[in-house]
């Protein structure tokens, strides 16, 4: 098109004005961001373009215990965008923690998610939580209490009885995630839905143990994370200002474009809000609409260079 054409589009506003946010870069959120709960995808390309089309240009990378080379080629093909990743295996193998160890030993900067159908405080979580804090690296659990689908199953039960394990095991670093973590913001969850909606009844044990336990933090990713945010702004902001040094942006999102194109939430019929929407987007819209610059600095980006002791800060 040519100039005058452009203007006059610009005027009808049918051009974005911010022609730079068409290229990603760390700006169009105000500064660098990390999204800390991006799962390893098929190809090298179809990672960056989810980071670039929502506008986010760091990550940490969920992947497999063996997948220490194609974190690598990503890293050479694509400098600066990776910086770090976690590593998840099947915790109920009997070699498990060998193939964690030896993860870590690969550069794995942490476990995760550990998304199993097993109890939280049960043994096979147990003997990870215990050989994080050995490591000294964190772990990310997804705590869920309501299938999705009639066999999903759930995983890491018993949240509400989590506080003995952050009592056991004071040198772990717990970052919590999913729905009943979330869930459990209010104080009247009964494991009845997956995502609750509505007003938040104070006093709800993840704000609890978030401001009792040190070891714990919390992962902000997925449609659980963003409902509980949504839900009741009112609360949310005095929430936010509570741990604000304990929160970790996370997407989550399976977007192809970091626009929504493509499935969001995994066809997960509970999530449907999000259907369409990229979740990195929504979720940083909104804490960039609640926290000063400086707090959301601290939620998209200190604070997982704190607790995952990334080394580009
Ligand atoms: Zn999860
Ligand atoms: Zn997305």
């Amino acid at each position: 098109m040519d100039r005058r054409t452009f203007l006059g589009s610009v005027a009808a506003g049918v051009l974005p004005l911010r022609l730079s946010s068409q290229v990603a870069d760390s700006n169009e959120w105000g500064g660098a961001v990390i999204d800390c709960h991006h799962h390893l995808r098929r190809t090298p390309e179809a990672n960056i373009a989810h980071l670039d089309g929502s506008g986010v240009r760091h990550a940490l990378v969920l992947a497999r215990d063996n997948s220490a080379e194609s974190i690598a080629a990503i890293q050479a093909q694509y400098p600066g965008r990776i910086l770090g990743w976690l590593a998840s295996t099947d915790i109920t193998k009997p070699e498990a923690e060998d193939l964690l160890t030896k993860a870590a030993k690969a550069g794995a900067i942490g476990f995760g998610e550990l998304k199993s159908h097993v109890a939280a405080a049960g043994p096979e979580l147990r003997r990870v939580y215990a050989l994080a804090a050995e490591l000294g690296v964190p772990v990310l659990v997804h705590f869920q209490e309501v299938p999705h689908t009639p066999t999903e199953g759930v995983f890491a039960t018993g949240f509400k009885d989590f506080e003995a394990v952050l009592k056991a095991y004071p040198k772990t670093q717990f970052v919590g995630h999913a729905d009943a973590f979330w869930a459990n913001i209010s104080a009247d969850y009964a494991n009845e839905s997956a995502y609750p909606t509505g007003k938040i009844k104070p006093g709800g044990i993840t704000d609890k143990l978030l401001g009792d336990y040190p070891n714990l933090f919390a992962d902000l990713s997925a449609n659980s994370g963003n409902n509980a945010l949504s839900r009741d702004p009112a609360f949310t902001a005095d929430f936010l200002k509570r741990h604000e040094s304990k929160l970790i942006f996370g997407s989550d999102c399976a977007c192809s474009d970091g626009k929504g194109g493509g499935v969001s939430q995994a066809n997960n019929p509970a999530a449907a809000r999000l259907a369409g929407k990229c979740v990195a987007r929504e979720t940083l819209t909104l804490l960039r609409n609640m926290l000063t610059p400086a707090s959301f600095r601290r939620v998209t980006w200190e604070n997982a260079h704190k607790v995952y002791k990334l080394s580009a800060a």
